[in-house]
């Protein structure tokens, strides 16, 4: 071999030489060049290499280095060079009959070239008889098993070659005996000999293939064995081993169903008639000043939305990306139609405990209780867009099956009052007379819920009221120094807390002199670092230093803002300081009993309605700090507080990152010229959901807190991060710290690892996901399976300084509802309970000791070229601060399930991914596959494509595009289901552009150029 430069006596030397990894690795590798750039991303072919759109922009790319795009033309030339140089490499070793040349090579470059591969793989052949002993398709009940099969072919014609198919499970399969003659016994002889013996009327001769499977990870491995016998066309078997599973049954229970929309010219709909207590004139201002287009009359003005937002077309341009996005979470719910039994009650009680109040239905009114289900849950998008943004519901009596028929008559309810696993609502009275409700008996009913539009009003009016649009692109005077003066850091008042460096620089920065012009400071406060503490003291010296100071503190949640005053401003107030008495506005309907009795005594309450009320201007000139969440925040700007001089001198948003730009304006538009504005949070963090696509183009999900971190430049003073981390490992701190925060997290904390399980740990399983017909997420079972062991081993290996094990000490994240739902049931019938089990989404702001981290997708759903990369959310493996906020969640441990070879070749976190594993196998903690393994497989997948190779696979078709597909292919009287063949076969998609979509109807999966392995070629 000329490339590895080894010489062989033997010819059959040279050819097994030729199959092996290390050869391979040779012909495939550019090492030993001078190459000046990062290496291209793995899994891409030279045309799919692209330019990092935002890096050109600003010169900055979150991903950074793992960025899986070029960051500068010159880059991109290299990695285009380099593959050519690879490819250059492989056409040489084909020449010298070093590559290309075996069996297998030789049939899939046919395969690759032919219209109909399913013409050379035949099931029979007219001359052969095939026998196996087992059935093909087999279930393993254990993690670690072997499996065997026997393939007895009976043939008049010779057997030319045997070898297995498919790149992606080599390590898992191998031919383990062949022989000839009916005797078991006999050895294997030179098959390639016989070719031509036997043409016509010799004896049948047999012949016994012994094919071993061997894992010890859960997961599904398909392979395909072939018989040549010197003909075109050659016989094939599929064989696949899967973890033995029963939760498919459990995906079925779905009882969503299309439907449709009741509307009024449909339906005739009582309408709630609910008092001023619900909506205020100026509700019902704002909902007809900003009421929401029809669909097919929208048309997108190009002026402001084909554009990406800038100075001029601010205004216009948030307007516009809220409709759409209304529009957009409108038809998300609009499939929602819930048949479901109410159990009708007149009264009912909260919350059992000393705050408790029972509510009863007074003036002929009922209550119903709904019991909320999976499908109806924070964890399903839809859920969630219901539970947080719905006020209002129609229901209907459900009196037959035909669910898809429009009823008669509908009512509209109000949701009185929502718990963690039901809601109340509250039928009026002619609803309960017409349908002869009555007191304690159970109704089935169809239920639809209705958006709730006045926070997105609100936003509206936000967009208009801001003062200046300077506020939001504020000018940046190119700042010679920081313009707060270091000597003031001897402050002793400031001394006496116990502040960091950077926390002090930032108390320093708001504390400043309100004369000096700043643009908004942005203190950005990875998790654990402080943040809030640091936030709480600067509102602290302000009220001090600050003579008719007033602060306005606004938060996303109500729980940090509720955290202000039980862990700060309640102390400072109760140690004498009057001006640190706060008033916490509260939304009018939020449960007392969710509120501490300590911010109950801040708060404004009425305890004849039982709800809080909203300030007047009296109640706020009272206070110099005022506390309250961006949304009720409204409340205060309906009081037109800000003309003339500042009401507010300061006004902080914290948890910043968490929401939409144009949610943050509703504070922002009290804020006057010399208002000193702080942003706080983490970019890094996940931001809002946004339904609808062509908004998340746009970018319509970044914080306002984020843009301005891009905006303003690398080095500007107004930017502070605070940089010492309490909570998690230095080994978790590390890692994130250089992928997410450009080196600059350092690690204060003393966290207790484990001494036998790294903090960073990787768990290998080989599942494929599934995505169920109803949803838009996806399981994966051999996670499922591998999660669950994890959590027994975790049981036995339970550190005691790690407290108890519980469901605040351990968490189950990924991205998916429906995974959320297989994990938890499987720890259930595995009686393991007290567990956290959680959508990334619902766990941010919350800390574990461990967190296990299941990503669930894998190639076989995830396309790999970067065109669409920007677009989908593979979860993981694409989306940079879902990962970061579920790994940062850890104290001690971070634990990974998923398929290493997938999270290397796909998706925008590839290479985060690789440098996982790397530090994993540096600490010896990647298990279920080694180094080696993995790297063979990753080497060279380019140059060949054979990652997508999975023969057995229906091509996998995102629901959405189902439905398209099916009522296309329908329409072209085709079955999606039996017709065989795209019409391009997939694997030479790449050669026709970029389209992933092209082949909708195809059922059958390619099969792509392969290396040869596990190869007899006798
Ligand atoms: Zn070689
Ligand atoms: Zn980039």
């Amino acid at each position: 071999c000329t490339f590895c430069d080894i010489k062989f006596n033997k010819k059959e030397e040279l050819e097994t030489h030729c199959r092996s990894d290390l050869h391979k690795k040779r012909l495939t590798s550019d090492e030993g060049q001078d190459w000046k750039f990062r290496p291209p991303p793995r899994g891409l072919s030279s045309e799919e290499y692209s330019l990092c759109q935002r890096y050109s922009a600003l010169f900055r790319c979150s991903f950074g280095v793992k960025c899986t795009e070029a960051h500068s033309e010159e880059e991109l030339n290299e990695w285009k060079e380099r593959f050519k140089f690879r490819r250059e490499q492989l056409q040489k070793a084909r020449e010298k009959l070093l590559h290309g040349n075996s069996f297998t090579e030789k049939l899939m470059e046919r395969l690759m070239l032919s219209e109909n591969p399913r013409a050379i793989l035949v099931q029979s052949l007219d001359f052969v008889k095939l026998h196996i002993n087992a059935d093909l398709k087999v279930t393993m009940p254990n993690k670690r098993s072997t499996f065997a099969w026997t393939f007895t072919v009976t043939s008049k014609m010779s057997l030319h070659n045997v070898c297995l198919l498919d790149d992606v499970n080599k390590s898992y399969f191998y031919i383990s005996s062949i022989s000839v003659g009916p005797k078991k016994t006999q050895k294997y002889q030179n098959l390639e000999n016989h070719y031509g013996m036997c043409k016509n009327s010799s004896p049948l001769i047999c012949y016994l293939t012994q094919v071993v499977f061997k894992t010890d990870i859960f997961g599904t491995f398909r392979q395909s064995i072939i018989f040549d016998f010197g003909f075109e066309t050659v016989l094939m078997r599929e064989i696949q081993v899967e973890s033995e599973t029963d939760l498919d049954k459990l995906a079925s229970d779905i009882i969503i169903t299309e439907a449709n929309r009741w509307t009024k010219d449909k339906v005739n709909i009582t309408p709630f008639q609910l008092s001023s207590e619900y909506l205020s004139e100026s509700d019902k201002n704002l909902l007809a000043k900003y009421s929401l287009p029809q669909a097919e009359k929208f048309s997108r003005p190009e002026s402001a939305i084909m554009q990406t937002l800038n100075k001029k077309n601010y205004r216009e341009w948030m307007h516009e990306m809220l409709y759409l996005e209304e529009m957009a979470q409108f038809s998300s719910i609009s499939g929602f139609n819930i048949k479901t039994a109410l159990q009708l009650v007149n009264r009912f009680l909260l919350m059992p405990g000393a705050l408790s109040i029972a509510k009863y239905a007074n003036n002929g009114e009922l209550f119903a209780k709904m019991k909320l289900e999976d499908d109806l849950c924070e964890d399903s998008i839809s859920g969630r867009l219901i539970l947080q943004n719905a006020q209002f519901a129609y229901i209907a009596l459900c009196k037959s099956n035909k669910e898809k028929s429009l009823p008669k008559k509908a009512y509209e309810v109000y949701i009185e009052d929502k718990g963690k696993n039901f809601i109340f609502l509250r039928l009026p009275k002619v609803c309960v007379e017409e349908l002869k409700l009555s007191c304690d008996e159970e109704v089935t009913v169809l239920v639809q819920f209705q958006l709730n539009r006045l926070p997105k009003v609100e936003m509206h009016a936000a967009v208009d009221k801001l003062p200046s649009i300077d506020t939001v692109f504020p000018t940046l005077e190119d700042y010679k120094s920081i313009p707060w003066s270091p000597s003031r850091q001897c402050d002793s008042e400031l001394n006496g807390c116990k502040l960091n460096a950077k926390q002090k620089e930032a108390v320093l920065a708001i504390t400043i002199d309100p004369e000096t012009k700043l643009p908004p400071l942005l203190i950005v406060g990875p998790f654990g670092t402080g943040k809030t503490y640091t936030l709480a003291q600067a509102a602290k010296q302000v009220l001090k230093q600050l003579d008719g100071s007033r602060i306005l503190i606004c938060t996303h949640s109500n729980s940090a803002g509720d955290l202000y005053i039980k862990d700060f401003f309640h102390a400072w107030f109760e140690e004498g300081n009057e001006e640190m008495k706060p008033l916490r506005i509260i939304y009018k309907n939020r449960w007392v009993q969710t509120v501490s009795e300590t911010v109950l005594k801040y708060s404004l309450f009425d305890s004849h309605t039982s709800t809080f009320k909203y300030p007047t201007l009296e109640d706020l000139e009272k206070h110099r700090v005022i506390i309250t969440t961006l949304n009720t925040a409204r409340y205060i700007s309906d009081l037109n507080i800000s003309k003339g001089k500042w009401f507010f001198s300061h006004i902080f948003i914290d948890e910043a990152a968490q929401a939409l730009e144009c949610e943050t304006l509703i504070p922002l538009s009290m804020s006057c010229e010399s208002t000193r504005l702080v942003l706080a949070g983490d970019h890094m963090q996940l931001s809002p959901e946004v339904y609808a696509d062509f908004c998340r183009q746009q970018y319509f999900q970044m914080s306002l807190l984020e843009r301005l971190h891009e905006y303003y430049p690398h080095d500007h003073p107004c930017k502070i991060m605070l940089c010492e981390n309490y909570r998690s490992h230095s080994a978790i701190v590390d890692f994130t710290s250089e992928l997410f925060y450009e080196n600059k997290l350092i690690s204060s904390g003393k966290q207790k690892a484990h001494s036998k399980l790294y903090p960073l740990t990787f768990y290998a399983a080989k599942g494929e996901e599934v995505q169920h017909q109803n949803s838009t997420g996806f399981y994966n079972a051999a996670e499922v399976f591998e999660v669950v062991e994890r959590v027994v081993d975790l049981q036995r290996k339970w550190l005691d300084e790690w407290g108890p094990m519980n469901d605040s000490s351990i968490s189950i994240v990924t991205p998916y509802a429906d995974q959320v739902k297989f994990i938890r049931n499987e720890l259930r019938r595995q009686k393991l309970y007290h567990i956290s089990v959680e959508r990334v989404h619902n766990i941010q702001g919350k800390q574990f000791r461990v967190v296990i981290l299941s990503t669930v997708r894998t190639q076989n759903t995830c396309r790999s070229d970067t065109s669409e990369e920007d677009l989908m959310d593979y979860g993981f493996l694409s989306n940079l601060k879902l990962l970061n906020t579920a790994i940062t969640r850890a104290q001690s441990l971070v634990m990974v399930v998923g398929d290493p070879v997938s999270l290397c070749l796909v998706g925008k976190c590839r290479k985060v991914w690789e440098y996982f594993l790397e530090i994993c196998n540096q600490h010896s903690s990647f298990y279920g596959m080694t180094w080696s393994t993995l790297r063979a497989q990753l080497e060279g997948v380019e140059m060949t494509k054979t990652y997508t190779l999975n023969p057995l696979a229906p091509e996998f078709i995102p629901n959405r595009l189902y439905h398209i597909t099916k009522a296309a292919s329908d329409s072209m009287g085709m079955n999606l289901q039996s017709q065989p063949m795209p019409s391009i076969p997939p694997w030479q998609q790449h050669l026709y552009g970029p389209s992933p979509y092209n082949h909708p109807i195809s059922n059958f999966h390619p099969y792509p150029v392969c290396l040869t392995f596990n190869h007899f070629q006798l």
